[in-house]
């Protein structure tokens, strides 16, 4: 589900009725919100969802003003007031206030009565208008940066305090981006030393997050070990528990960053299949490489994900021996993990991460170049600039 919010304009009744019907949900809103209240002190019990949907029916029926609202309209009302205080319910926030005319500024459509009667191409280029009738309130026309989609489950009208008019449709599905084809495909070697190394040789290097705070890490950990049950404990932990999400946070981010750069950049990319490298792989597995392998299933996730977004690929091939097989001539070599450089016979001499992207380069299907490419940070090749990750120091 996404949102797409574009400029709407209306003629000067429309809008009149618009900003008219603002003030009577607004009003609903706040009767929904005494008739609860009311309620609770007598009965000690919330009103539920169901029974405050039909009391905003039952209102809409009584009075001839609601009746120019659409029904589902008015009865969102109730919907928007029950979440407010589902938030008080759950300790998220204040009990719902009651609504100024004013700051009550939007409507929704949950499902029905709405309409596209055309769409046509604006005069100023890519955007177009799109004619929306409402049920209740008149037509309006949207200017649309982007094409619609057709699946949609919601519009919701806003106006803001300059008065502007604002449509946002909610969007079943995934957002597309245009990405342009690049016919550039590589193959991508997950490793430690350098995150990750491509087949065309573009290398970046572990953003090593955690170890930037490791000595703040190590002092709150103990500090949290020594403590005894109570306040100061949980203090503790959630210190702890903070640092932790911010390594997360970043790392993630900086995943994402790199996985619309690759994008960008390559219309294919090749990568070894995690779920084979955790089969072949023995019992024997320390920490460190469990945390590797938690680090590189998201990442693959990530990149995944944004490949698709793109409308592009991310292909899995099995990793078997990747490492250790020259890429030029196919002989097989006992690698230890400290050689960092695979010489072979055939006069080949390279390193071992890029050797290893070339034989997954292979394996789905492309023949790597007969000279492999220079080593260079991709983020060179980029116009992107690695950021600094938003911690404070010590
Ligand atoms: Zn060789």
């Amino acid at each position: 589900m996404y949102t797409l919010r574009f400029r709407a304009y209306a003629s000067s009744d429309v809008l009149r009725e618009l900003k008219s019907q603002l003030r009577l949900l607004c009003e609903a809103y706040n009767t929904l919100r005494y008739a609860d209240i009311a309620f609770h002190e007598r009965d000690g019990k919330w009103l539920n969802r169901t029974e405050l949907r039909q009391l905003a029916l039952d209102l809409r029926r009584q009075d001839r003003e609601y009746k120019r609202v659409f029904s589902q309209v008015f009865q969102n009302v109730a919907d928007r007031y029950c979440e407010a205080r589902y938030r008080f319910l759950q300790g998220l926030a204040r009990f719902p206030r009651e609504r100024k005319p004013e700051r009550y500024r939007s409507l929704v459509y949950p499902q029905k009565g709405w309409k596209i009667l055309s769409t046509r191409p604006a005069r100023s280029g890519r955007k177009s208008w799109i004619h929306l009738s409402l049920s209740g309130l008149g037509v309006f026309k949207v200017l649309a940066h982007r094409p619609l989609p057709d699946k949609i489950s919601r519009v919701a009208v806003k106006v803001t305090p300059t008065n502007k008019v604002f449509v946002s449709f909610l969007v079943e599905g995934d957002l597309h981006v245009q990405s342009e084809r690049t016919g550039k495909v590589a193959a991508l070697d997950l490793g430690i030393s350098h995150l990750l190394v491509t087949s065309d040789g573009h290398y970046v290097d572990n953003p090593r997050f955690l170890e930037r705070v490791l000595s703040r890490y190590r002092s709150l950990s103990r500090l949290l070990s020594r403590k005894r049950k109570g306040s100061n404990r949980e203090k503790a932990r959630l210190r702890l528990a903070r640092l932790l999400e911010r390594v997360i946070n970043a790392k993630t981010d900086f995943y994402y960053k790199l996985a619309n750069v690759l994008a960008r950049y390559y219309d294919v990319l090749v990568m070894e299949d995690l779920n084979v490298v955790k089969m072949t792989r023995d019992g024997s597995r320390t920490l460190n490489r469990h945390l590797r392998d938690v680090s590189f299933s998201r990442f693959s996730s990530i990149l995944k994900w944004v490949f698709q977004k793109h409308g592009k690929e991310v292909r899995e091939v099995n990793p078997a021996y990747s490492s250790q097989i020259c890429s030029r001539c196919g002989r097989r070599h006992n690698l230890s993990l400290s050689d960092r450089v695979i010489t072979c016979q055939c006069g080949l001499v390279l390193d071992r991460d890029l050797n290893a992207s070339l034989n997954l380069l292979r394996r789905a299907g492309w023949e790597p170049p007969v000279e492999p490419a220079e080593m260079r940070p991709l983020w060179q090749a980029s116009s992107m600039k690695q950021e600094a990750p938003p911690f404070r120091a010590g």
